[in-house]
């Protein structure tokens, strides 16, 4: 299997049960993170977390103790911005947590009385009531366009059990008015593309590397590039009779990497 690595430059590392799992980092990723590093290797951390402002995912990282920089981490809040920077006067309404509602300030974040122009579903963890998805879905109705941050059906909690994610919320209020939502985080193809063209590497010289077979797995072949599937957080239940296209590889952990080196 070293052959794998004998041309890649890049990694596109997913960080939630990748690089940590129920509050910890996975054994040995910190320094495998280090290491990879050290022989050259450009990482570009590559997650689906939208509960958190891109400083936030840093800091968390930064904190576990893990040798990352800011401008390393691609988040679909990220995928968003750049967005929106192309629709400055539109007006949004926002269900995301607080701390991601701060990172868009300066944009027309509409009142109660106002119609927006663009529905933003991110994962809005415990601050959310059935009024405000209600308000989403009559927004949507009356022609606001429906915008997903990411598309995942569920994650795992920090005790490892399965909690309903972003992507069922975004899918029930697109089902609701027959409409279909713009996603900006995995596996939308669009944003594997962006950040392939952060790496400024061709795609035969990357890799994917995370723990989700639909998100990390899938979205890489989606757009041509090979994958690699973490047993830990959801690859734990990855299983190789599922009839799926396999990863390039499976491996126990992240810190694996390094006997391939
Ligand atoms: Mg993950």
């Amino acid at each position: 299997m070293k052959s794998l690595f004998k041309n890649i430059e890049g990694i596109l590392c997913d960080i939630d049960g990748t690089l940590y799992f129920k509050g910890k980092p996975i054994q040995g990723a910190i320094d495998t993170v280090s290491h990879l590093k050290e022989i050259g290797m450009k990482i570009l951390f590559f997650t689906n977390t939208d509960s958190k402002s891109p400083h936030g995912i840093y800091n968390i990282l930064k904190d576990f103790g893990f040798q990352i920089q800011e401008d390393e981490i691609f988040s679909p809040i990220i995928a968003l911005k750049e967005f929106l920077a192309k629709h400055p006067s539109k007006k949004l309404f926002l269900v995301t947590t607080q701390e991601v509602a701060r990172e868009f300030q300066e944009y027309d974040v509409i009142r109660e009385n106002e119609t927006p122009d663009f529905v933003i579903i991110g994962d809005f963890q415990d601050d959310w009531d059935v009024n405000r998805l209600n308000r989403a879905f009559q927004h949507v109705l009356q022609g606001a366009t429906l915008l997903g941050t990411q598309g995942n059906i569920f994650y795992l909690d920090r005790e490892g059990n399965p909690v309903i994610d972003t992507g069922s919320f975004v899918e029930m209020i697109a089902r609701a008015t027959k409409t279909k939502a713009k996603i900006f985080g995995k596996p939308s193809k669009e944003y594997f593309e962006q950040a392939i063209e952060l790496m400024n590497i061709p795609r035969e010289k990357l890799v994917v590397i995370g723990d989700d077979y639909e998100s990390d797995i899938q979205g890489a072949f989606n757009v041509g590039i090979r994958a690699i599937l973490v047993k830990t957080g959801k690859g734990k239940y990855f299983n190789i009779d599922d009839g799926k296209k396999l990863p390039n590889m499976i491996i126990p952990s992240f810190s694996s990497l390094k006997e391939y080196l």
